[in-house]
């Protein structure tokens, strides 16, 4: 029967996406295997260019583990007024996209890193997956602290698979990771709560977030990408070229999947990777994964021969170390950063700055006011708190956030030309 399907359990049932409708649909091969991309709701797009785009993104995650895992496979494609995310399945994906996302490079590129982060996912996750998740139990949250790995390492390949199918460049490659090591580097949450902590505590925390998230958080997503991006440095490096993280998560597919069939610890993953290095991971795993300590971006990418630049260092841009938004009087102080002159002189989320000395403050001028400061300068701030007027002092520092780039070493050596080229795949 043309309509009659057959799904062998449970597990299987509720992770198979169900739908009918007037979809548009359109099918293709990729890596031997018939896609299909089925289209739900009004949108534009070229079929053609879909197609062949799709192809490369397919190939290029399939040609990392030598093989496809699917007889068939579906994009299901939800347009809707604005982004919103994916979902990874078995042998399918739900994407939630912008009707528009098809017109422009920034937003068409957003589509086509999401196909590579949900199809990385076959492998990573749906099939080579955490021993806590081998076996779920839908009545109850299921905990395991390698969040970092499947989404972070995913979200890192996401950007590898990117680069290698052609659609970003090199600088945009880099330029991309950058800006999350600029992020990681200016959420104070960064050192206060580790990876496996992050990962652990997705259920009560990263889905529930609240003012004070950044100052207690970090996103296992953003700092585990960077974790990848590191460690494929420090093996390529190391092996002089001979590895990269690649053969590791292509060895515990083939090994922990495959062969033994068994969920993977995060040991298992820093074994392997360690065999692939040639030497202990143990202060980097301490430092990164389990710890809090500050990513040393500089000495890794200088394994590539790339120089860490920070563009805010020349900047003297000052701060009070708030988030706000427009209020009816002035401006609504929506986060306080950790560690900043706000932070330390008592200033308040929901706080609403009226005045900074003689001035009134609006959102146009609050920048141009504060600047008007020297560092070290105190300002008396005119508050509402909870509907009483009050005055408080603040000190006005600098800002300490960064905006990293990069520039190529002048005079590289062998062994950094030579990463450089491996870690771009050329
Ligand atoms: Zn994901």
């Amino acid at each position: 029967m043309k309509h009659a399907f057959y799904i062998p359990n449970y597990d299987i049932l509720v992770d198979s996406p169900i739908e009918i409708g007037n979809h548009e649909v359109i099918s293709f091969e990729a890596a031997g295997v018939p896609h299909e991309v089925v289209m739900y709701g009004a949108t534009d797009y070229n079929p053609e260019q879909i197609k062949r785009d799709l192809t490369k993104i397919v190939e290029s995650a399939t040609a990392i583990f030598g093989e496809n895992p699917n007889e068939k496979y579906i994009f299901f494609l939800h347009h809707g007024e604005r982004d919103a995310g994916g979902l990874e399945h078995m042998n399918s994906t739900v994407l939630g996209l912008s009707r528009w996302a098809y017109q422009y490079k920034n937003s068409y590129d957003h589509f086509l890193a999401l196909a590579a982060h949900e199809y990385f996912h076959l492998w990573m996750v749906k099939r080579l997956k955490p021993v806590e998740l081998e076996h779920l139990d839908y009545d109850r949250e299921n905990y395991t602290d390698m969040l970092w790995l499947m989404e972070g390492i995913t979200s890192y390949y996401d950007q590898k698979i990117m680069l290698r199918a052609g659609f970003y460049d090199e600088t945009e490659f880099l330029n991309n990771l950058l800006d999350e090591m600029s992020d990681v580097k200016n959420t104070p949450g960064s050192r206060v709560q580790s990876l496996t902590e992050a990962s652990f505590d997705a259920w009560i925390k990263y889905y529930r977030r609240d003012e004070n998230s950044n100052n207690s958080q970090i996103s296992y997503y953003t700092k585990g990408t960077i974790i990848g991006a590191l460690l494929d440095l420090k093996i390529i490096s190391s092996s002089g070229g001979k590895y990269s993280l690649d053969d590791v998560v292509y060895q515990l597919y083939h090994q922990f999947y495959k062969k033994e069939e068994k969920g993977l610890t995060g040991d298992d993953f820093k074994k392997a990777a360690e065999q692939a290095v040639g030497s202990s991971l143990d202060q980097f795993f301490d430092d990164y994964v389990y710890g809090t300590t500050d990513l040393d971006n500089e000495k890794y990418l200088k394994l590539a021969g790339i120089e860490l630049i920070d563009l805010n260092q020349t900047i003297n841009d000052k701060s009070i170390g708030i988030w706000y938004s427009a209020s009816a009087c002035g401006l609504e102080v929506s986060q306080v950063i950790r560690n900043s002159s706000a932070f330390d002189n008592g200033l308040n989320v929901g706080d609403e700055l009226i005045a900074v000395d003689d001035y009134r403050i609006n959102e146009e001028n609050f920048d141009q006011l504060i600047s008007r400061y020297k560092v070290g300068d105190r300002a008396t701030f005119t508050i509402s708190r909870n509907g009483i007027v009050r005055s408080i002092s603040l000190e006005i520092r600098k800002n300490t956030s960064v905006d990293y780039s990069f520039e190529m070493t002048k005079n590289p050596g062998k062994q950094q030309e030579k990463t450089y080229k491996v870690w771009m795949g050329k």
